[in-house]
C-alpha cells in the first residue's frame, strides 16, 4: 500500500495534547496491523531542544541514534513500542541550517533562496523521507505550536502543498479546545470556529476536528461544528479529559477516530482488521485497578514542572502498574535538602535521584543518597544521580572529603567524576555529549545481570562526564562495584552497592526505553523491591 500521511495540527491554545492524540491514533492504526511511525515538527529556531531549559520545554528526550528530541517522541515510543530516530523530529532551526548549508554549497544555482519554495521544499522532503523508506503504511506528522502563529506558517504551507499533491493519501486532523463557562454552564465552540477559519485562511481544510473538552459534547453541538467547519458529522470527535493518558487510545477508538482516518485516506474500513488492544487493555486494567500506593521521592532540581522528568515518571508508572501499585510520586527540590531535614525521606519506600546539569542542588542530592545508603532505603540514581552516588561514597566511605565531579569543582583533588580526554577538547555546548545508545556488558554475578537476565544490553546516554576509573578498585573493596561496563571504551555504565536492598546507579537513562508493553527491567526490579520490602 502507498504510504498515507496524517497531519495533526492544534488551535486555540497550546498544551492540548496533540502528541497524545497523535500517539493514540498511531496505536489504533498499529493495532489494526498497519506499520506506523510518528514525527514531530517543532517551529522554534533551536537546531534541537538539547540546549533548552527543561522549565521551558520539559524534558529533552534522546533517541537511540543520539538525537536530542522533543518529549513527544517519548510518547510515540511508549505508546507504539517503536524506536524513533533523528528523522522523527525536526525544528525550524534545522530546516534553515540545511537550506543555508545548501545555499553555501551552491546547490541553488544562483537562485534567490526563499521561504517558498526552498524552506517548504526542505520541510516536505523531510516529512516524506520517512514514507520513502517503504517501512511505513502511515506517517503521522504532528505540527508543533498553534495554527495562526507566525512560526508555524511554513509548516502549514508545506502540509497544504503535500495534501494538494497527494490527494487522498493525506488527511488533516485539527485539535482545538472547547471551553466550559461555569457561570453560564455552557460549552463554547466559537474558539474552534475561529481556529478552523485560521487554518482555512492558510489554505487547509481539516478533514477531522478533535475537540478537547472537560465535559461531554452534545450531538447538537457536534453537528454545529460540522456545519460551520465543513467536516462530516462523524469527523467531529471529542477528546474528553481522561484519568490517564493511556486511556486516550480507547476513548479515540470509541469515538471512531481511526475509522474516519481510514475512510478519509481511501481505505475500505470493512476489509481492515479490528484493533487488537488486548495487551494494552491488560496494562490499563492494572494501572487503573491498583488500589495500594507505592510512595516514591524523586529528588531533582526541576521539580516545579511535571514534564521536566517526564520519562522517569512514565517509567515508574509502568513499573508500578505491573506490580499492581498506584504510583504516588513526590518531587523534592534537591536544593532544599540538608542534614537537618533529610529525615523527611524516611516517609518514602524508595528514592530516585534525578539526572541534571550544573551544581545547583547537588549537595542536597548527596544528603539524600547518604540517607538512603545508611538507612537501606532502595535508591535509584540516574545519570547525574549515579555520579552523585559515586561522589557520596568517595566522600563518606572512602574518606575523601573533597571528592567531586569536575563539573562542580574543577580543582578537586579527588575527581571521582571527570571529563574524558576527548570531551576536554570540545568547547561546543550543543554537541559534545555522549548521546544515544551504547552497548554495556553486565558483570557475571552482579545484581543487574540478574535483573536484565542477559549479558549485554544497549542503553541511551546523555552526558559529558564519566566515572574516573582510578577509583574502581578502591570502591569495589568497600562494596560499591562497577557492574556494567562499555565493552569498547571500558567506561563504567552501572554501579551497584552490595549489602543493600537496592542501590543502583546508571550512567545511562533507562527511562527513555520503558514502554507500556515493555516496561523497563530496572524500574520493574526497583518497584518490586519496594512493594515486597517490609
Ligand atoms: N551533568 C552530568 C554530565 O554531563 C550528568 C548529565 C545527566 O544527568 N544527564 O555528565
Amino acid at each position: 500500500m502507498e504510504t498515507k500521511y496524517i497531519f495533526v495540527t492544534g488551535g486555540v491554545s497550546s498544551s492540548l495534547g496533540k502528541g497524545i492524540i497523535a500517539a493514540s491514533l498511531g496505536k489504533l492504526l498499529q493495532s489494526r496491523g498497519f506499520r506506523v511511525t510518528i514525527q514531530k515538527l517543532d517551529p522554534y529556531i533551536n537546531v534541537d531542544p538539547g540546549t533548552l531549559n527543561p522549565y521551558e520545554h520539559g524534558e529533552c528526550y534522546v533517541t537511540v541514534d543520539g538525537h536530542e528530541a522533543d518529549l513527544d517522541l517519548g510518547h510515540y515510543e511508549r505508546f507504539l513500542n517503536i524506536e524513533t530516530h533523528k528523522t522523527n523530529n525536526i525544528t525550524t532551526g534545522r530546516i534553515y541550517q540545511n537550506v543555508i548549508e545548501k545555499e553555501r554549497r551552491g546547490d541553488y544555482l544562483g537562485k534567490t533562496v526563499q521561504i517558498i519554495p526552498h524552506i517548504t521544499d526542505e520541510i516536505k522532503e523531510h516529512i516524506t523521507s520517512l514514507g520513502k523508506t517503504g517501512q511505513f503504511d502511515f506517517v503521522i506528522t504532528e505540527i508543533g505550536g498553534t495554527v495562526g502563529d507566525i512560526e508555524s506558517l511554513p509548516f502549514i504551507e508545506s502540509m497544504r502543498q503535500l495534501r494538494w499533491e497527494m490527494g487522498r493519501n493525506c488527511c488533516c486532523i485539527h485539535l482545538t479546545y472547547v471551553p466550559y463557562l461555569a457561570a453560564a454552564k455552557e460549552l463554547k465552540t466559537k474558539p474552534t470556529q475561529h481556529s478552523v477559519k485560521d487554518l482555512q485562511q492558510e489554505g487547509v481544510q481539516p478533514d477531522i476536528i478533535v475537540l478537547r473538552t472537560e465535559h461531554e459534547i452534545p450531538t447538537e453541538m457536534r453537528r454545529k461544528v460540522a456545519l460551520f467547519c465543513n467536516v462530516d458529522e462523524d469527523a467531529v470527535i471529542q477528546s474528553i479529559d481522561a484519568s490517564t493518558i493511556y486511556r486516550v487510545p480507547l476513548n479515540m477508538l470509541e469515538e471512531g477516530l481511526d475509522r474516519v482516518v481510514l475512510r478519509k485516506t481511501g481505505l475500505d474500513v470493512s476489509s481492515v482488521p479490528e484493533a487488537d488492544l488486548a495487551s494494552w487493555n491488560a496494562f490499563l486494567k492494572k494501572l487503573e485497578g491498583a488500589q495500594e500506593e507505592v510512595k516514591i521521592a524523586l529528588v531533582g532540581k526541576y521539580v516545579q514542572l511535571q514534564d521536566a522528568y517526564k520519562s522517569i515518571r512514565e517509567a515508574l508508572s509502568h513499573a508500578a502498574a505491573y506490580n499492581n501499585r498506584k504510583l504516588n510520586l513526590t518531587s523534592i527540590l534537591s536544593d532544599d535538602i540538608n542534614a537537618e531535614n533529610v529525615q523527611q525521606l524516611a516517609d518514602f519506600q524508595g528514592i530516585v535521584i534525578a539526572p541534571g546539569f550544573g551544581n545547583r542542588g547537588v549537595e542536597g542530592k548527596l544528603q539524600a543518597i547518604r540517607f538512603a545508603r545508611e538507612n537501606k532505603i532502595p535508591c535509584f540514581g540516574i545519570c547525574m544521580g549515579m555520579q552523585c552516588m559515586a561522589i557520596e561514597f568517595a566522600r563518606d566511605v572512602l574518606g575523601y572529603a573533597d571528592a567531586n565531579s569536575t563539573e562542580f569543582d574543577e580543582h578537586t583533588t579527588h575527581n571521582i567524576i571527570d571529563l574524558m580526554e576527548a570531551q576536554k577538547r570540545t568547547i561546543n555546548k550543543g554537541g559534545s555529549m555522549r548521546l544515544g545508545a551504547y552497548p554495556c556488558q553486565l558483570k557475571e554475578g552482579s545484581r543487574v545481570r540478574k535483573i536484565y537476565a542477559c549479558e549485554k544490553i544497549q542503553e541511551r546516554h546523555r552526558h559529558r562526564y564519566e566515572l574516573n576509573h582510578s577509583y574502581q578498585q578502591e570502591m569495589k573493596e568497600h562494596g560499591l562495584i562497577c557492574s556494567g561496563i562499555n565493552p569498547d571504551s571500558g567506561l563504567t555504565e552501572i554501579i551497584e552497592l552490595q549489602d543493600h536492598p537496592w542501590f543502583i546507579g546508571t550512567q545511562f537513562h533507562p527511562e527513555y526505553s520503558s514502554t507500556v508493553l515493555h516496561p523497563h527491567p530496572l524500574f520493574l526490579s526497583f518497584m518490586q523491591t519496594l512493594v515486597t520490602k517490609k
